[in-house]
């Protein structure tokens, strides 16, 4: 395996095994093949860095802080070495006239292939006066950049869906990149902000196989937002046996119960927390005590209720109650009820969004 990728993280110290296994991790994390992670690897060490031009318009800056400030040096931050960023004006050492020039340069030298990120909602009140670059409102740029890119990569909640620039009463008239653009490819990639290894894993999809990876309804990668925080959370089974926290320091937060009843959306959010983990993999909200606030669904903030329980009847004991009367012996009883409260709570959960919060 030779090239810039392998070379730039043997400096860092980081050994072509070390980078086998991430692939490999990866790969499997994307429900791919277990052949795939070494023909990622491959395909990366030996890809010509596609030029990526990076908007960031009316956001707090979190996408790039996620992204990039993670612990260093990381193999995610070695992956941008596999592409030439060529726009993305917190990181770029130009500046003004200097750095819209590199944006334009980019954009002529790889008409029609290159990748478009963009974190930030764009507002389109007053002419999109309220957020401008260079003179020029973002809807503008926006439309300009993504008509002659291969792909966008939408990236954050307010990218995906609006996030919180677009919460009532939305001052700027805030909406997603979806919203504004209709003709190309775009994956999005919500989260406030998102997780890094997720952008990571859409990069080296795209440069292995030269497309997006699958999406789902929401146009997420399925392989990292296909379940709920609730499906894989560690939690789960407290919540299988009614265990709920009551208060933040309570004897059930202190053994670890679950967050449903403090608020937790885990029930509702997809996303890859659980899993993934946060801070590389140190820990996540609901592993540090904190249920999610579900910052990855397209009505996060305004659904709000981020400490009121959902509407889903987070009440399995009602279940094993009605299963213990009808139950021919305690064991079948038990295991009826289990069956019966899962069942309950994944049709429910199913049916449920955080949208009913405001109903
Ligand atoms: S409700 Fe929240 S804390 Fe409880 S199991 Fe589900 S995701 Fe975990
Ligand atoms: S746990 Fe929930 S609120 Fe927290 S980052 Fe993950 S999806 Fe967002």
């Amino acid at each position: 395996m030779q090239g810039p990728l392998i070379d730039s993280l043997t400096r860092q110290g980081i050994t072509r095994r070390t980078f086998l296994k991430y692939c490999a991790t990866l790969a499997s994390m994307m429900a791919l093949p277990p052949t795939a992670g070494r023909a990622m690897a491959e395909a990366m060490a030996a890809a010509k860095r596609p030029s990526v031009i990076w908007l960031p318009f009316q956001e707090c800056t979190g996408c790039t802080e996620s992204i990039t400030r993670s612990h260093s040096p990381t193999i995610e931050g070695m992956i941008f070495d596999m592409i030439s960023l060529d726009y993305q004006e917190t990181l770029m050492a130009a500046a003004g006239f200097q750095a819209e020039e590199a944006r334009h340069n980019a954009m002529k030298e790889n008409a029609g292939k290159y990748l478009l990120i963009v974190d930030g909602s764009i507002p389109l009140a007053i002419d999109g006066a309220y957020s401008c670059i260079g003179g020029r409102s973002n809807v503008d740029i926006l439309k300009e950049a993504a008509a002659g890119c291969a792909a966008i990569v939408a990236m954050g909640s307010c990218a995906s869906y609006g996030g919180i620039p677009k919460a009532n009463p939305n001052p700027t008239g805030a909406v997603s990149v979806a919203d504004v653009i209709k003709d190309k490819p775009i994956v999005n990639i919500p989260g406030c902000p998102p997780i890094p290894v997720v952008m990571t894993g859409v990069l080296a999809h795209y440069l292995t196989f030269g497309a997006l990876p699958e999406l789902d309804d929401k146009g997420r990668p399925k392989a990292f937002f296909g379940d709920t925080i609730h499906d894989r959370c560690y939690r789960r089974p407290f919540y299988d046996q009614g265990k709920f926290a009551k208060t933040f320091d309570d004897e059930g937060a202190r053994n670890g119960w679950c967050l449903f009843e403090l608020g937790c959306k885990g029930p509702v959010t997809h996303n890859a927390c659980a899993t993934v983990k946060w801070n590389g993999g140190t820990s996540w909200p609901v592993e540090s005590g904190h249920g999610c606030l579900g910052c990855s669904e397209p009505d996060f903030w305004d659904a709000g209720g981020f400490y009121k329980a959902l509407s889903t009847p987070a009440d399995p004991l009602r279940f094993a109650a009605a299963a213990a009367v009808v139950g021919a012996g305690a064991g079948v009883a038990v295991s009826f009820a289990n069956r019966a409260k899962k069942d309950a709570a994944k049709t429910a959960h199913e049916t449920t969004t955080l949208a009913d919060l405001e109903k």
